[in-house]
């Protein structure tokens, strides 16, 4: 009897609906909660597990026996119905995490989901109200001691703001919303809470990385800040469709990390620097968890001089496997230590610059200037 009930769950998560994780939408769920009803990937499971088994009861389709009453349960609800009951009223700002997002995404929708029935009950949804404060762990500028700083949020204002200290009445830093970007990086800031702060501040990105020793409350700031963005938004595009000013939200990077960098010149020498990806923006840092960037590198369209091409040219070094970066004024070499890297950071770069130029590109590129020492590599 229990192998059958096990071949009928087989046959349940392959139906539409069931056959992608309940929470991160990953193909083939290996596991379920039977007494919400879902199908469920590993990761998930794991999550759902740290909500205790009063909250969701899990189990291995392949491994785990199922009386008839657990199977009935799965077969009366399923990941349809069950995404109807807990995510009723999900708001646009909030982003759903998909499996290769922070675990600290995952964890906490499904957190918001059952255990505290966010897209239940819209009273819950306190990243909303335009407006949130409470203290974060901040990196210091100077020094790389993380310090706990009061941040406030107001969608009134536009604005968030940090204070060193609770008396003090003048923000040690104003930021506009408009210009400020969140997204999480838990291995670069070491925590497992950590985010990084982004925006443009004198004609230079300015990083700014902070954690929470609460999930809960870091995902709460990233929503409240998404909420606060795309309530500009409906205001700045009136009839656009909210699912598609939500995409508009936040920016994860393209991609991070270490290559070799040289100059233009065959004397120059290949530098170790970490790199960050931003949409159009090609920054290389001394440490990545540096306050500014060494330099941006704005990435134009490939019809206008921008071009990536394999290796170097020649009487030029290559460092490891190189690669080249033309802008419409200089070359950049670049090396990495390994082939696939190559070809990866070829192919995500290849992909901005056959892309071309937005309205917000060229305002992006208006607002990078030559600043301590950053080298201008645009002409917009
Ligand atoms: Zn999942």
């Amino acid at each position: 009897m229990a192998e059958t009930r096990r071949r009928r769950l087989q046959e349940l998560v392959k139906k539409s609906g069931n056959n992608t994780c309940a929470e991160c939408g990953k193909k083939n769920p290996e596991w379920g909660s039977f007494n919400i009803g879902v199908f469920i990937c590993t990761s998930c499971a794991g999550f759902h597990r740290n909500l205790g088994s009063h909250i969701s009861k899990v189990k291995s389709l392949i491994l785990d026996n199922w009386d008839a009453e657990q199977l009935s349960k799965m077969e009366e609800i399923g990941n349809i119905k069950a995404k109807a009951k807990y995510e009723m009223f999900i708001p646009v700002c909030y982003r759903r995490p998909s499996s290769s997002d922070p675990d600290v995404l995952k964890e906490q929708f499904i957190r918001a989901k059952y255990e505290r029935e966010e897209f239940i009950h819209v009273d819950r949804q306190t990243y909303t109200t335009g407006f949130m404060d409470g203290y974060l762990w901040k990196r210091g500028k100077e020094d790389s001691r993380f310090q706990q700083r009061k941040f406030v949020l107001s969608e009134a204002d536009g604005t968030l703001k940090y204070f060193i200290k609770e008396s003090h009445k003048e923000p040690k830093a104003t930021i506009e919303i408009s210009k400020l970007n969140m997204t999480f990086c838990p291995k670069k800031v070491g925590n497992p809470n950590g985010a990084q702060l982004t925006y443009v501040r004198e004609g230079s990105t300015r990083n700014i990385f902070i954690y929470s020793s609460c999930g809960s409350a870091i995902v709460n700031w990233y929503m409240a800040i998404r909420s606060v963005k795309l309530n500009k938004l409906r205001v700045a595009y009136p009839g656009t469709c909210e699912l598609e000013l939500s995409q508009f939200l936040t920016r994860d990077f393209l991609k991070e990390g270490w290559m070799f960098k040289t100059g233009p010149r065959s004397t120059d020498a290949y530098k170790w620097r970490w790199f960050t990806l931003d949409d159009r923006k090609l920054m290389y840092l001394e440490d990545p968890q540096d306050p500014y960037p060494k330099g941006e590198v704005f990435l134009g369209y490939h019809a206008d001089g921008f071009a990536v091409k394999k290796g170097v040219p020649p009487g030029m070094k290559e460092q490891g496997y190189g690669f080249t970066l033309r802008t419409r004024d200089r070359i950049f070499l670049f090396g990495v230590q390994k082939e696939e890297d190559r070809t990866e950071w070829m192919k995500v770069l290849q992909s901005v610059i056959d892309r071309p130029l937005t309205p917000q590109d060229n305002t992006m590129a208006a607002n990078l200037v030559r600043k301590r020492g950053t080298i201008l590599n645009f002409i917009y």
